[in-house]
């Protein structure tokens, strides 16, 4: 076994062992491999133990890396959008978890539409208020899932945070729980369907993936704990 190979196995025991305590199946939790400045060779470790997902925070990297791996793998965009590299992701991305304005719908909207493909997103939701970082806050996103419902080639999947950064996994856990509580209310305010499928929690990395999943994760996203601190 190589350290990767060797922490990988940790993480997905540790997921398991969060997902026991929580009462939960472990199936519904989806541990996608952050492999951002990851060389092709190292995830490729990470393919050949069994994972099929990996997330990547700059578009032109997801792009350029997509065809060193097996056609098999699911990619998954965590990062920034920035609406002049859209274009690097549709088709390509599994699905993009940072959509944060009507902007960005529009260019994936177009895009899908041309390439005959349906784009799967989460909306990211800003929870802690941090000027720095992406995501709305969560009074604002019902109205984003609702301009969504205009684009017949997008599925708003559910939601994603990506809290600050802080010493002890706990003081996430109230994060967490606001995030899996919106998408409650949200469930409850507006039609489920096909377009406005709203399922999936992305939330957890490697310092707090076993909070998140205790307050009901379904997608974790692990980079470090994997591939070690690079
Ligand atoms: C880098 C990154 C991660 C993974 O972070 P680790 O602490 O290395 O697990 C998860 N989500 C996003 C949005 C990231 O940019």
């Amino acid at each position: 076994m190589t350290d990767i190979t060797h922490r990988l196995a940790e993480v997905q025991a540790r997921i398991e062992a969060a997902a026991r305590r929580a009462g939960r199946e472990v199936g519904e939790i989806e541990l996608v491999a952050v492999s951002k400045l990851v060389p092709a060779e190292q995830m490729r470790m990470v393919y050949d133990a069994g994972l099929r997902h990996f997330g990547e925070n700059r578009a032109q990297e997801l792009r350029d890396k997509h065809p060193l791996l097996p056609q098999d793998c699911r990619w998954h965009f965590i990062g920034g959008l920035q609406v002049n590299k859209i274009k690097y992701l549709v088709g390509r991305a599994a699905l993009i978890h940072s959509v944060d304005s009507p902007a960005q719908l529009k260019e994936i909207e177009r895009l899908a539409a041309r390439r005959e493909v349906k784009a799967d997103i989460l909306v990211q939701v800003n929870l802690a208020g941090e000027r720095q970082k992406g995501g709305l806050p969560p009074g604002a996103v019902a109205d984003l899932i609702r301009s969504a419902r205009d684009c017949p080639h997008i599925r708003v999947c559910g939601l994603m945070t990506l809290p600050p950064r802080v010493p002890c996994p706990e003081q996430s856990r109230p994060l967490f729980s606001a995030l899996r509580e919106l998408m409650d209310e949200l469930r409850h305010s507006m039609p489920i369907d096909e377009r406005t499928d709203l399922r999936l929690l992305s939330m957890g990395m490697s310092g707090d993936f076993e909070v998140a999943i205790e307050e009901g994760a379904h997608i974790v996203r692990v980079g470090s704990a994997i591939f070690g601190q690079g």
